[in-house]
């Protein structure tokens, strides 16, 4: 029986028991939640090592990394550096989205290692079973997404809202179909003269779905890939059918989340997201970005980071991030490092904006340790406490200036906060603030230092201990 199942049913799961804790409410909120579908916990029966997190507009906001291999780079190994890195780095969600060689062995060895749900797309291994686009089959597809399902993945984008009548509308875009699962099947619908079998086999999808507790993550083959072509005909047309799939998938007892696009400029980000709430009834909007301008390849973890705060306040619920590599290669680690940071800043921007409770705690410890010159605890409370490390000592690397009061940037006599400090001793002005207990906040893990939901070095011991063998 699937989470939303059982929420229907009334039932606290251990699943939503320990969302609970992590997100600091009643586990009686997080079953309304799951039964209304407003939010998901993508928890496939199969996933021994997940540690359950949701995934909903009312929750802190979620962080996706995206790795996998292509077929002209990477390896298992370095998929599983990428796994290790992302979750330590502060990913909420993985996919795999390989398209390269060993897809069955890298996709097993992801759900055996990771704590966190793994989503993938069974449109990339349909076709690298068929060969090419107008090949596959609607048996293919569906016993590609049965193996997936039986091997443990807690999300599968499905590309099931591009239709035939959909096609004609993108024909005056700036850059056409950009989803690598849209214009597969785009192309088939063309060559075969008939409609989209992800479609047309819905239903049967939702059976296994429901089997595994496999949670639906409705891909949007007709995002846009310029801002040009943001809120075209073509996006809002496939976002309705989007809608209907995700009414569809809720009278199987399945989870539904609706993926965002894309590229989208900043006064049309707010509209996306209430377009798709209403449309979906709700259902958790999970963003690519989106990117709020295209001039910037090599740059494009900002241009997007910008767009998902955005969308993070107006009620997106989870973040796919983008890396600087985006379109232009595949991302290698410090691709997978810079996203996330950037993509955990977005995040919880968006939270403080939201005022989630606690949300401020972490921004409010830190700056009163830079306040105070404790630069030791100004490092530990950092996003990146090795980076911020790094830039300190470049200039200053002396112990001794651990204890100084000023920095490199305006120097001693310069230096603002040193100066406002001395005023104050020499005046009636006192400072009178609270300083938070991080220990005690009511803030969601996410929401709380060290980076991400998952203590980073547990993870990296049991990922070393599992790729020994010592376990
Ligand atoms: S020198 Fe300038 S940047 Fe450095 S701590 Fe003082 S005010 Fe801040």
């Amino acid at each position: 029986m699937t989470q939303i199942r059982k929420a229907r049913n009334g039932v606290v799961t251990p699943a939503m028991q320990r969302v609970a804790e992590r997100e600091g409410v009643e586990s009686e909120f997080v079953r309304q939640q799951v039964a209304a579908g407003q939010a998901v916990i993508p928890a496939n029966v199969h996933h021994d090592s997940l540690d359950p997190m949701i995934i909903g507009r009312e929750f802190s906001t979620k962080v996706n990394a995206n790795i996998g291999n292509s077929d002209t780079t990477s390896s298992i190994e370095e998929e599983r550096r990428k796994l290790h890195v992302a979750v330590s780095h502060g990913a909420d969600t993985v996919m795999d989205l390989s398209t390269g060689e060993d897809l069955d062995r890298i996709r097993e060895d992801n759900v055996e290692r990771s704590p966190v749900p793994i989503g993938t797309v069974p449109l990339y291994g349909a076709l690298k079973q068929a060969g090419s686009p107008e090949d596959i089959t609607p048996e293919i597809l569906l016993s590609v997404i049965e193996k997936q399902a039986e091997q443990g993945v807690d999300y599968m984008t499905i590309h099931a809202g591009i239709l035939m009548e959909h096609l004609p509308l993108t024909d005056g875009r700036v850059t056409g179909i950009v989803s690598r699962g849209g214009s597969i099947l785009a192309s088939w619908m063309e060559a075969n003269g008939e409609q989209n079998p992800l479609f047309t086999h819905f239903e049967e999808i939702c059976e296994i779905f429901a089997e595994h507790d496999v949670t639906f993550s409705l891909g949007d083959s007709l995002r846009p890939g310029s801002v040009a072509d943001a809120c075209d005909e073509a996006q809002y047309a496939e976002l309705d059918t989007l809608g209907e799939l995700t009414r569809v998938a809720w009278d199987h007892d399945v989870q539904v989340m609706v993926e965002g696009p894309g590229h989208v400029p900043m006064h049309k980000v707010a509209e996306n997201v209430e377009r798709q709430q209403e449309v979906c009834d709700g259902a958790p909007f999970y963003v690519l970005g989106p990117l709020v301008t295209d001039i910037a390849p090599g740059y494009d973890h900002i241009t997007s980071a910008i767009g998902a705060a955005m969308a993070a306040e107006a009620g997106a619920a989870m973040l796919c991030y983008v890396t600087p590599k985006e379109h232009l290669g595949l991302p290698e680690e410090k691709d997978v490092k810079d996203g996330l940071a950037a993509y955990r800043i977005a995040a919880h921007s968006a939270d403080i904006a939201n005022d989630r409770p606690g949300a401020r705690d972490w921004d409010d410890a830190l700056s009163s340790a830079r306040y105070e010159f404790d630069w030791r605890e100004q490092f530990d409370l950092a996003l990146d406490p090795e980076r911020a490390r790094e830039f300190h000592d470049q200039s200053l690397p002396g112990d001794n200036y651990k204890d100084a009061r000023f920095c490199s940037m305006c120097g001693a006599e310069f230096c603002s906060m040193r100066i406002d400090q001395d005023a104050r001793d020499g005046s009636e002005r006192e400072r009178n603030v609270e300083i938070p207990d991080l220990d005690e906040s009511r803030a969601a893990e996410v929401n709380r230092p060290p980076v991400g939901t998952h203590d980073a070095s547990a993870a990296a011991d049991r990922i070393v201990e599992r790729a020994t063998g010592d376990d």
